[in-house]
């Protein structure tokens, strides 16, 4: 087999640099993938720097890829040689427990990360089992595409699984990577929609995405004023808030959401948990299945990544603009 050519991170926080590793021989249920794209989500970013003490290093990120099937496993049978796919931030799970047997696969305690404990899509090829790699439409961009692989499920399974509709007033708290496609699918779904974001400048492209409000989330007077007037609040910042602010911004049987992961622990007042009956609730990424389904609805409604455009060698790049909240909105890396 050939050698797999990627870019990795030696240690934490360290600079990615040339790396090729030897991925032996290719599992019969496994494809692999020939990666023409690759978006720059922040879990990259908090693996690199080791945030989560779960990194394995050297260590190739990636887990929002868009390719063509270069190889296929003796078993795979649904799949072609050739064929464009996409890969998130799973490549596998047990297949045998009580939610994989559900099509819940997200919530397996076996899952297998794209890029951890392996190397991931910052790279020529990667691999992963068939059941998690999702043909894409014909009619999508693959470079548009490849951030609805980890950014845009994670924010798809959270509105799809709280039946977000016409009724429902969202708010989207933080204006990236997710951010940005939570606008676009929470409007998919009818729903009145407020972006809560520290830059001033995303005003005008976060109204164009969608929203019919935006509120400055550094404002603490502005958030205190939305009180009692969200169903569903959707974090997707990865930094210390102040959640008793947005607890408060909850209608009576409310939701407050988090997807972006923030260092600390979070604490906030119980009584408007109990007097309002709201809950407070996480969400990772999605099952296979719905992730067929968001592309699907993502190709009929138009949901798509804004994005800038980095060639692999450039990775080191994207990274530090990530990192000063000055991508719009979300990193695609190229081969
Ligand atoms: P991103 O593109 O960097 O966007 C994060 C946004 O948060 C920023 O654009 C900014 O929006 C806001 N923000 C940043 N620093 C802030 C601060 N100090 N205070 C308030 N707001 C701040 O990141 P992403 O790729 O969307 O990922 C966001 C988080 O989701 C990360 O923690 C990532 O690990 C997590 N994630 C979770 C899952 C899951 O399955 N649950 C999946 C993917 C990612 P404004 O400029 O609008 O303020
Ligand atoms: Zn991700």
């Amino acid at each position: 087999m050939e050698r797999i050519q990627g870019v990795a991170a030696h240690a934490a926080g360290a600079e990615l640099l040339p790396f090729h590793y030897d991925p032996g021989e290719l599992k019969p249920l496994e494809v692999e993938i020939g990666v023409t794209h690759c978006g720059v989500c922040h879990s990259d970013l908090h693996l690199i720097a080791n945030d989560w003490g779960i990194s394995q290093f050297p260590f190739i990120p990636g887990h929002e890829v868009v390719g063509t099937i270069t190889a296929l496993g003796a078993d795979v049978h649904t799949l072609e040689i050739g064929q464009r796919v996409g890969l998130g931030w799973q490549s596998n799970s047990c297949g045998t427990c009580e939610w994989c047997m559900q099509g819940m696969e997200n919530l397996c305690a076996a899952l297998e990360g794209t890029c951890v404990h392996r190397h991931g899509g910052y790279a020529d090829r990667v691999r992963a089992n068939f059941r998690f790699v999702i043909p894409i439409p014909e009619t999508m961009d693959s470079a548009q595409t490849a951030p609805l692989l980890c950014g845009g499920i994670t924010v798809y399974n959270p509105l799809r699984t709280h039946c977000i509709n016409p009724s429902s007033r969202v708010g989207i708290v933080g204006i990236g990577g997710l951010g940005h496609m939570a606008i676009q699918f929470a409007r998919v779904f009818g729903a009145e929609v407020t972006a809560f974001s520290t830059s001033a400048a995303k005003e005008e492209e976060a109204r164009a995405l969608g929203a019919q409000y935006f509120v400055n989330s550094r404002d603490s007077k502005a958030i205190k004023e939305m009180a009692g007037t969200q169903d569903f609040i959707l974090n997707t910042v990865n930094a210390d808030q102040d959640w008793s602010g947005y607890l408060q911004a909850l209608r009576p049987l409310g939701t407050l959401c988090f997807v972006g992961v923030p260092p600390s622990p979070v604490s906030m007042q119980i009584s408007p948990i109990i007097a309002g009956a709201r809950s407070v609730t996480g969400s990772p990424i999605g099952s296979p299945s719905r992730l067929r389904e968001m592309m699907d609805v993502a190709a009929r409604h138009g949901v798509k990544a804004q994005i800038e455009s980095f060639s692999m060698d450039k990775a080191n790049a994207a990274i530090d603009k990530v990192k000063k909240n000055k991508v719009r909105y979300r990193a695609v890396l190229s081969n």
